[in-house]
């Protein structure tokens, strides 16, 4: 091995985003979480990522964005969640857009027409999937997709989506072929202000001002042009869009965990009980330097994966090893952060709480730890371990 870290241009580019979510982001982010989003809100928080040139890291100059690499788009993931998790994720999906963009052989006045207002944090994305009758076994969608001239028509109902009441843009996937399972999908750029889109809000435990939705469509027409995928090739392009979208949500979760234990280290310094700071018993010294380890150990995990993306190495089974582990990590983590704090932090009023509901919910969001583990089998043991 000829190195193992970051190049001095990253050390330097974390250091600005670093100073850029201290600064800008941590403060307030306790008042933001109790909050319902809101359009205005979000993008209000988009304009201020994207007039750092954060939002559009990933996207290429050409189209407004900064043409940066995964692990650089990935270390700014990191330092954004570590300030305010419910911020960190602005960069992915502007990145992922793009990515898709370019697989599908979208044409350039669609991408010239939407992403550079993506990375001005004028127009905020959203990503659907998720159906009331099925989140892991995405081939069941049910949603329909018919041509009809130079348009499709879209009819159903998708849920679960992240920032779906205040999305300007939806990443959609919908069935072109009902009778086909996986083969029948494709995937869809839908302007969420065409007629016949409605949507709801869901009352989360967690990510309030996220604002997860239900979308429900009832013959939405939607222009050819604004079809990401060919026909039947959407549930591909979704599988190799998680393989990087996973990565950034376990990088980003660990973010808030090791925030989380950075404040637990502070207070057990100055927290006394029976006559000495609290830092000094082994009960609680020695959970900080596991949760330390198992948290150096995830976002090695994460920006290894990130650097196999970089170089074009298929990384689908590290993806899913992030996306399982991390989530846990964090959310165990954060849970003994909490109990450091005794009763302190068991109140709405201080931070770690909010994280702790967020945390459950990275366990949940873009695959559950059980369907991550079935994709490491299948990778390191062959189809045949497949239960289906
Ligand atoms: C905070 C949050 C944000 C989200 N954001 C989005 C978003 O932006 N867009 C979007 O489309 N979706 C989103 N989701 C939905 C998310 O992707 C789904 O919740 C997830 O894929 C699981 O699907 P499900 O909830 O329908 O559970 P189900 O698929 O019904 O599974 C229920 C339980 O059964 C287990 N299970 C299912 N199949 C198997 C199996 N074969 N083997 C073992 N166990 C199995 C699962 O692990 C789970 O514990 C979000 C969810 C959350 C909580």
């Amino acid at each position: 091995m000829s190195g193992f870290g970051f190049s001095e241009e990253q050390e330097m580019f974390r250091k600005m985003v670093r100073n850029f979510s201290q600064k800008e982001l941590a403060p307030g982010a306790k008042e933001r979480a109790k909050q319902e989003g809101n359009r205005e809100m979000a993008q209000k928080w988009s304009k201020k990522i994207a007039s750092v040139d954060l939002i559009g890291l990933g996207v290429p100059p050409e189209y407004g964005g900064q043409g940066a690499d995964w692990v650089t788009v990935a270390i700014a993931v990191e330092e954004m969640s570590k300030a305010d998790i419910n911020l960190g994720a602005f960069p992915v999906l502007p990145a992922l857009m793009a990515k898709s963009m370019d697989i599908g052989g979208v044409s350039q006045e669609i991408r010239q027409k939407y992403l550079p207002a993506m990375c001005k944090g004028e127009s905020m994305l959203c990503l659907s999937i998720t159906e009331p009758n099925c989140g892991s076994d995405v081939a069941a969608i049910r949603m329909k997709a018919v041509r009809e001239g130079d348009h499709y028509i879209l009819n159903g109902e998708k849920t679960s989506v992240s920032g779906g009441m205040t999305a300007d843009l939806c990443y959609i996937f919908a069935k072109t072929d009902p009778g086909a399972g996986a083969r029948g999908v494709t995937s869809f750029l839908a302007p969420l202000d065409l007629p016949g889109i409605t949507k709801s809000r869901i009352p989360d435990m967690g990510f309030k001002n996220v604002t997860r939705a239900s979308l429900f469509f009832d013959d939405v027409r939607i222009p050819v042009d604004h079809r990401l995928s060919d026909e039947g090739k959407g549930f591909y392009m979704l599988m190799g869009t998680f393989d990087v979208l996973r990565v950034f949500l376990a990088l980003s979760v660990l973010g808030a965990a090791e925030t989380s234990i950075n404040e637990a280290i502070d207070y057990s310094k100055q927290r006394t009980a029976f006559g000495q700071p609290i830092a000094r018993y082994e009960g609680v010294s020695f959970k900080i330097a596991e949760h330390a380890t198992r948290i150096e150990a995830g976002k090695l995990l994460c920006y290894r994966t990130f650097w196999l993306a970089d170089q074009g190495i298929v990384h689908t089974k590290e993806a899913a090893m992030c996306k399982w582990f991390c989530p846990v990590v964090a959310r165990e983590a954060i849970h003994d952060a909490l109990l450091i704090h005794g009763h302190v932090a068991y109140s709405e009023e201080h931070p770690i709480e909010q994280r702790l509901r967020d945390a459950i919910g990275y366990e949940l969001a873009d695959g559950t730890a059980d369907i991550m583990k079935i994709i490491v089998a299948r990778e390191l043991m062959g189809k045949e371990t497949r239960p289906y």
